[in-house]
């Protein structure tokens, strides 16, 4: 097979579930995410109230001035993660290879699967049928060679897309799109991008590598393979991960020490919910820091007791962050979070000798906390949480 990896997005998820479940809200634009009074975010906008220009992530209030009819619903978490895993129940049912990347996406490696259920190509149709019969949603299907390209074919069929790039396809494929298409372009990069001339990902194939070095250190390398449609990650499955990660690439070069702080605690509470969700703890937090210039660091702790909480992996890495980063006139573009050195509940308690949770009661007290904070932000929805970065 040589298109093998399959990328899977429900389309407006959050929204496409409310009018599922509301069928008055059919046809209509549906804005989900918390209330404009307070300092409500986006969280999803049906296709309908797309057309208005509302996107997640953007303030509730600018969304009802952008479109004054719009039907606000508040964020239905349970519900959403529970269609979530019925979706990721259909995926595995073809492949032990599933990668979630955030609660509606997903990667599948299919390959080696032609005997039991065909080609990539027909085990994508089928998966899309039965989501769609066996949930009522519609998913976008993008199919290639890799992820990167796979991804990308999802997004530009969307909605209720199905997208096919062969191997032979790919360049010319690629060649029209702007360069923003590309995973960890965000918009600084493009504007510096602009700058010596490229706007489109042919622009960019046409600049030697060694001139993208000078401006974008070691990025240059994922440029220039990415522009070629080069991509050699593997679909790792969560179960399989040596290490849990969320990274979010600014807007705008940062220097503000609270809005650093705000974007940890959103990538703690990330990682941290999928750290539950799995049933794992880590023990070595690693906090990863871009600079404007695009040189990267990164720095770890390793701490005494595996820990899951937002709180605890906020705590270690808001330290790090003050203590161990050159922050001095410096702007920062992207921030990263990883827990890795990863046990199992079962394990890590068969790790600790005997008494030694007596001992540690006001860690475990904190612990304790620290789980409640996170459930209860879970009930209350992701608001304040936009949609990872992955592009
Ligand atoms: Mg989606």
């Amino acid at each position: 097979m040589r298109q093998p990896i399959i990328h899977i997005d429900m389309d407006a998820f959050y929204a496409s579930v409310e009018q599922l479940d509301f069928p008055e809200l059919r046809g209509l634009p549906v804005i989900v995410g918390g209330a404009p009074e307070g300092r409500g975010v986006v969280a999803a906008a049906s296709y309908e109230a797309r057309r208005f220009g509302v996107h997640s992530a953007m303030p509730m209030a600018a969304a009802i001035r952008l479109c004054p009819r719009g039907v606000v619903r508040p964020v239905r978490m349970q519900r959403y993660a529970e269609l979530s895993r019925n979706i990721r129940e259909i995926l595995k049912s073809y492949t032990p290879l599933v990668e979630p990347i955030s609660i509606d996406e997903a990667f599948l490696d299919v390959t080696g699967g032609e005997r039991l259920f065909g080609d990539a190509e027909k085990i994508g149709r089928e998966i899309k049928e039965r989501i769609k019969r066996e949930t009522g949603l519609t998913a976008s299907v993008g199919i290639a060679p890799n992820m990167f390209l796979a991804k990308l074919a999802s997004d530009m069929s969307k909605p209720d897309g199905f997208l096919v790039v062969h191997e032979e396809e790919k360049d010319d494929f690629l060649a029209p799109l702007p360069v923003s298409r590309i995973w960890g372009v965000g918009p600084a990069t493009e504007k510096a991008l602009n700058r010596i001339g490229v706007n489109t990902i042919a622009d960019l194939r046409k600049i030697p590598r060694e001139i993208l070095r000078t401006q974008f250190g070691k990025f240059a390398d994922t440029l220039h393979n990415l522009s070629r449609g080069i991509d050699e990650r593997k679909v790792v499955p969560e179960s399989l991960a040596k290490s849990l990660s969320s990274e979010t690439t600014f807007p705008e070069d940062v220097s503000d020490l609270d809005t650093l702080r705000r974007a940890l605690y959103e990538q703690a509470y990330r990682v941290a919910s999928r750290l539950q969700r799995k049933g794992l703890h880590g023990r070595t937090i690693t906090l990863r820091v871009r600079y404007a210039d695009f040189r990267t660091i990164t720095r770890s702790a390793t701490l005494e007791q595996h820990v899951n909480t937002s709180t605890e992996i906020y705590d270690c890495t808001r330290k790090l962050l003050e203590t161990k980063v050159e922050m001095k006139g410096k702007r920062i573009r992207l921030l990263g979070v990883s827990v890795s050195n990863l046990a199992g509940n079962i394990e890590r308690q068969m790790r600790l000798p005997f008494g030694l949770n007596g001992h540690d009661e006001g860690g475990e007290k904190r612990r304790r906390a620290g789980r409640a904070l996170d459930e209860v932000k879970r009930r209350m929805g992701e608001n304040s949480i936009d949609r990872g970065d992955v592009r």
